[in-house]
């Protein structure tokens, strides 16, 4: 097994990041990450799971939309949007790091 190790940007629930690097065969991996770091169950049934070809990090100026996609279809949608809404990088319940900052800057200024 090939583990590269990368910047560790968060805990992802598809287990291809988080500070592993994509391309490689992280089965294993994220099965022993999940009891290491105490991922939260919900993330065993995170449909990015599946979808290790989809950029879940996408670089400025890159779409969201195909991971926004993926995560419409996913049953775990609402428990992950409450887990991201804090997190700064990558694509949480199909919302961007822009597309959060904003809420979280509409919530301050609401309260
Ligand atoms: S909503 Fe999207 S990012 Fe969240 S667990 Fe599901 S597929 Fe992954």
């Amino acid at each position: 097994m090939v583990v590269e190790w990368t910047t560790p940007y968060s805990l992802r629930p598809d287990g291809t990041t988080g500070g592993l690097g994509p391309g490689g065969d992280h089965s294993d991996v994220s099965e022993v990450l999940d009891i290491l770091l105490g991922r939260p169950a919900w993330m065993a049934d995170a449909l990015c799971r599946e979808h290790p070809e989809v950029s879940w990090f996408p670089e400025e100026g890159e779409s969201v939309k195909p991971a926004a996609a993926v995560c419409e279809r996913c049953a775990v949608r609402e428990e992950c949007a409450a887990y991201g809404a804090g997190e700064q990088y990558g694509v949480w319940a199909g919302t961007s790091a822009r597309e959060r900052r904003r809420a979280r800057s509409a919530g301050r200024r609401a309260s």
